[in-house]
């Protein structure tokens, strides 16, 4: 498509957008500001209008019944979780006993390598990005500690000097080279910090060609890219609810387990009275019987009024469907990314204006991450105060990321305004 830098162009695209009405099911910040611009969808998804609903008939189901809510509630609270399977199955592509939902992310990645991490003999090196987000960093060397292995079977693949993105090729390399000494790669589907996604499909098999168990941090690619996860055969995953899931700050996580493990009881688990057999978990017995499935990892019972913010999200996306979504997100992404380019080329200052993104809609999901070699920080304080709401990560980049659910295409002109005028 040939695009246009203009406020007409922008609002013709928005009229012509199939998801134009959903921005209505959800409470836009405006920070006070005309032309305000909300791209943090990325690190606190915005406010569906149904969550307050949802919650408060929870909050309303237990004033009137109290613990009788459990069973008796709209939506009995023993079996919460539940109404949110078939939805995040369909949402990341897998089957429903392969997903559950509860939690934090960080709770569920140590509960998932606590069982799928089980260094032996010589095979206990673990592979990640280098610079992963941090708590997976502290997660993955607190597994080494909790096995007495040293910090250096913690082994990194980043990017060739120079360069921001990290060549698919090296990973592979770093996996084949590995061989037999590498137990587990732990990947972020969407590098958090240049918007990099990868190839998981093809992570997880070359891991699995080697012998290794592959799992995969899906904080920024649950609810932004198309997931096939079953397909795709990885042993575990993991997911916040509160980034492109929009299910309120700090809200419950969806993590997944591959069919092939649902029946193994002989994985060690850190284990809870919520992950055990549903039928003799009020027997209140010694001897841990997990349930069949992702179900059999939950510890507790279900945090239900942060789940009923996910279920409200849910159904927003059940209803628009992951193929649409992507649709807008390509064209919404290549929009913002010409406009970027427009005012960077006319902008007197914007030559040290760079975005380190992939260029292939393949290899990103929503996220542009602009990288400012010259006064970075006082552009994106002058880009705060015209009322753009983004991201900025040391040393030097922004991270903006339009969502396809509610933002606009009008936005995208706007931020291309701010920008300018934030560079002068
Ligand atoms: C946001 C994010 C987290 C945050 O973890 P919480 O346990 O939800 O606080 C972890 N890892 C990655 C890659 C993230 O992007």
């Amino acid at each position: 498509m040939n695009f246009e830098n203009s406020l007409q162009f922008a609002r013709q695209l928005d009229a012509k957008d199939p998801l134009k009405a959903y921005r209505d099911a959800f409470l836009i910040p405006t920070y006070g500001k005309e032309n305000s611009v909300y791209f943090t969808g990325n690190s606190l998804g915005l406010q569906p209008k149904s969550a307050r609903k949802y919650i408060l008939e929870e909050l309303e189901d237990w004033a009137r019944l109290g613990v009788e809510g459990h069973f008796q509630a709209k939506r009995p609270w023993y079996s919460y979780h539940e109404a949110l399977t078939v939805k995040t199955a369909r949402l990341v592509g897998a089957k429903p006993i392969e997903v559950c939902t509860t939690h934090s992310l960080t709770t569920n990645l140590h509960l998932l390598m606590s069982s799928f991490y089980r260094p032996q003999g010589k095979r206990t090196k673990i592979l990640c990005e280098a610079k992963t987000f941090p708590s997976d960093q502290y997660a993955l060397e607190s597994q080494l500690a909790m096995h007495s292995l040293p910090l250096s079977d913690l082994v990194y693949v980043g990017p060739r000097q120079g360069e921001h993105l990290i060549c698919e090729e090296d990973i592979y390399a770093k996996i084949e080279e590995l061989g037999d000494d590498l137990a587990m790669i732990m990947w972020g589907g969407v590098n958090y910090y240049t918007g990099q996604y990868f190839d998981l499909q093809q992570i997880t098999l070359k891991g699995h060609e080697v012998g290794a168990i592959v799992g995969f941090d899906l904080a920024h690619a649950a609810g932004n890219v198309t997931l096939t996860l079953h397909e795709w055969g990885p042993d575990f995953a993991a997911w916040c609810g509160y980034k492109y899931l929009n299910s309120s700050p700090g809200g419950v996580s969806g993590f997944f387990v591959h069919e092939r493990h649902a029946h193994r009881k002989d994985l060690f688990r850190l284990a809870g009275w919520w992950g055990h057999n549903k039928e003799t978990r009020f027997h209140m017995e010694p001897g841990f019987d997990p349930l069949p499935g992702a179900e059999g990892w939950q510890l507790s019972n279900a945090p239900v009024l942060g789940m009923a913010a996910h279920l409200a999200s849910l159904e927003i996306f059940d209803d628009a469907g992951m193929d649409r979504i992507a649709h807008k997100r390509d064209l919404l992404t290549a929009y913002l990314e010409y406009v970027i380019n427009d005012v960077s080329h006319n902008n007197p200052h914007g030559a040290g204006l760079k975005i380190i993104t992939p260029k292939s809609p393949k290899k990103r999901g929503s996220q542009l991450s602009i990288l400012l070699l010259d006064r970075g920080e006082d552009c994106f304080k002058r880009l705060t105060s015209l009322g753009v709401i983004a991201d900025w990560r040391e040393p030097n980049v922004i991270r903006v990321a339009p969502v396809p659910l509610y933002n606009r295409f009008e936005e995208v002109f706007w931020f291309g305004q701010h920008l300018n005028e934030a560079l002068q």
